[in-house]
């Protein structure tokens, strides 16, 4: 739509960002809602952020969401945090307030609890213990969320057992480290497991995990979503298990952020899904 002199004005700021299905997800709702509105991408780079941000005001920018490799540095420059986006270390969520403050969220947490609610509607997360492999900085959003909606305990298995070990150290006493060569060992009384690693991914290994003592009526699912239907979901669904993909977390992320900047609450339709999906090559 043509944009009027008070169109809202929001974007993404990331290095390299091109590539990133943000523009589809909130051009969606934008055209959905008919709103006075646009979303840009803003490439920046990481030297930029700082300065990138401070401008934001300055020019009547609403916010932005972050993505690599800004979201953790941008955690030295917001004027205001929350507690959640605190511990979670990093930033994908910024909102220009009306007094011109920098306020930064983290919403991957948020996006990943709410698209288990809506695929896997009787999942609870006190049901059991979760598995998460992986312990970079999707992993770090994945089990705070989990720790605050109520997961009794939480293994964490990766490559580099030492990252493994330090966030344990700084989010448990509720987190056990475990080694990458013992990953499946911890299965056997879990009802989810998450794979916040990179593998699966495309143009990188499939993910190597047996899953024979992992109880079928634990949920799986995995972060990545190119492509959509990863090994270990296939893996997962084929011995019974339900699974989840990773687009839905993406989708639902997008939605504080849209919402504070835009003024309307949107939803993650599959109609979304499948324009969002168009735009993944
Ligand atoms: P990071 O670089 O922070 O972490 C990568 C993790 O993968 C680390 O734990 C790393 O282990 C592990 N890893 C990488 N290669 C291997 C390998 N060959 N064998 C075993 N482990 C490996 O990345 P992010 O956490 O930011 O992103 C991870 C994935 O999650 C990406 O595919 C990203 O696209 C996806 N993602 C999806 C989101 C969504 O909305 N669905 C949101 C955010 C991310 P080590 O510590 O040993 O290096």
């Amino acid at each position: 739509m043509t944009l009027s002199g008070k169109a809202r004005v929001a974007g993404i700021i990331g290095w390299p960002v091109a590539h990133s299905l943000s523009m589809r997800l909130h051009g969606f709702w934008l055209d959905r809602f008919g709103i006075d509105g646009v979303y840009a991408p803003f490439p920046v780079r990481p030297g930029g952020l700082e300065q990138a941000l401070r401008a934001l005001p300055l020019l009547g920018i609403a916010g932005v969401n972050l993505t690599v490799p800004h979201k953790v540095q941008a955690m030295t420059v917001l004027d205001r945090v929350d507690d959640l986006t605190r511990r979670i270390g990093a930033a994908n969520t910024i909102i220009v307030a009306e007094d011109g403050a920098l306020e930064g969220r983290n919403t991957d947490g948020y996006g990943f609890i709410e698209s288990l609610k809506a695929a896997a509607a009787d999942w609870s997360a006190k049901g059991g213990p979760a598995v998460i492999l992986g312990a970079g900085g999707a992993a770090r959003a994945v089990i705070v969320a989990l720790q605050d909606a109520g997961v009794p305990c939480i293994r964490i298995a990766n490559r580099t057992l030492s990252t493994a070990q330090g966030l344990a150290d700084e989010l448990g006493p509720d987190i056990e480290a475990i080694a990458w060569d013992q990953r499946a060992a911890g299965l056997g009384d879990a009802a989810l497991l998450v794979n916040t690693t990179s593998l699966g991914l495309t143009g990188q290994p499939a993910l190597d995990i047996a899953l024979d003592d992992l109880p079928p009526g634990a949920l799986v699912t995995d972060v990545v979503y190119a492509p959509l239907r990863t090994p270990l979901l296939e893996a997962a669904a084929a011995r019974g298990n339900v699974t989840v993909d990773g687009l839905g977390m993406l989708l639902h992320q997008g939605r504080p952020g849209f919402a504070a900047w835009f003024g309307r609450d949107p939803e993650v339709t599959d109609a979304l899904r499948a324009h969002v999906l168009a735009g993944a090559g």
